[in-house]
C-alpha cells in the first residue's frame, strides 16, 4: 500500500517524501479513505500510531478544494487537551500543508490573548486549539464557526479525564451540524462513546 493508492494529490506526497515516510500506518491506511469520503470517524488511537497525518492529510486534501477562508472564520477546528499536543499537531498540520495554499494557527491558554486574537482576524483554514482558550476567544467574537467543515476531538479520553467536557459540549453547541467529525481515543469508554453517539453523525469505527 503506498499513499498514492489512497488517492491523496501530489502537493501531499511531495510533502510526505519529503518526511521520508514510505508506506501509510495502519491507521492511515483505514481511516484515509473513510474522511475522503466524507464520513465521522470513531478511531480508538494510541499517539505513535500515525493518527495526526491520519486525519490531517484527508483534511488538507479537501480544504484545498473548497473557497478560502472569510474574516475571523475557522473552516477547521481540531480540539486537544494540552498545548504541548496542539503545538505538535500544529507542527505536523504546516509540514503536511507545505505546498499547499492553507492557513493554520494554534491558540491554546497561558499566554496573552490579544495576539491570538489578531492572528485570527483574517481567517484561518485549521485552527487548533485547546478547550478552555477557544471558549475565551469565542466569547470575544475573535473566531467563527459559521463555515466550519471539520471538527476533530483528538485524545478524547484525556480532554473528558481532564474536565473538559463542559467547555467541549458549549463549543460543539456553536458548530454548524452539517459538518465532518472525527473522534480519536485511546480508549472507549461509556463516556466517549456517549459523546460520539450526541456529536458524531453514523460513525464509522475504526480499531487498529
Ligand atoms: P502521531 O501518532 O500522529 O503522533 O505520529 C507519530 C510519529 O510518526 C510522528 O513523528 C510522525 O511524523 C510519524 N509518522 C506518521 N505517519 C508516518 C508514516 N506513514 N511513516 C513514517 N512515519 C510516520
Amino acid at each position: 500500500m503506498t499513499f498514492s493508492e489512497l488517492k491523496l494529490i501530489q502537493p501531499l506526497l511531495d510533502s510526505l517524501n519529503k518526511s521520508g515516510y514510505k508506506t501509510p500506518s495502519p491507521i492511515q491506511q483505514k481511516a484515509i479513505p473513510l474522511i475522503l469520503d466524507g464520513q465521522d470517524i470513531m478511531a480508538a488511537a494510541q499517539t505513535g500510531t500515525g493518527k495526526t497525518a491520519g486525519f490531517s492529510l484527508p483534511i488538507l486534501q479537501k480544504l484545498s478544494k473548497g473557497k478560502k477562508p472569510s474574516a475571523n472564520v475557522a473552516r477547521c477546528l481540531i480540539l486537544t487537551p494540552t498545548r504541548e499536543l496542539a503545538e505538535q499537531v500544529h507542527q505536523s498540520v504546516q509540514k503536511y500543508a507545505a505546498n499547499l495554499l492553507l492557513k493554520s494557527q494554534v491558540v491554546y491558554g497561558g499566554v496573552k490573548i490579544n495576539p491570538q486574537m489578531l492572528k485570527l482576524r483574517k481567517g484561518t483554514d485549521v485552527l487548533v486549539a485547546t478547550p478552555g482558550r477557544l471558549l475565551d476567544l469565542m466569547e470575544k467574537n475573535a473566531v467563527r464557526f459559521d463555515d466550519l467543515e471539520f471538527l476533530v476531538l483528538d485524545e478524547a479520553d484525556r480532554m473528558l479525564d481532564m474536565g473538559f467536557m463542559p467547555s467541549i459540549k458549549r463549543i460543539i453547541g456553536k458548530l454548524p451540524k452539517q459538518r465532518q467529525t472525527l473522534l480519536f481515543s485511546a480508549t472507549f469508554s461509556e463516556s466517549i462513546k456517549k459523546i460520539s453517539q450526541q456529536f458524531l453523525n453514523n460513525p464509522k469505527l475504526i480499531e487498529t
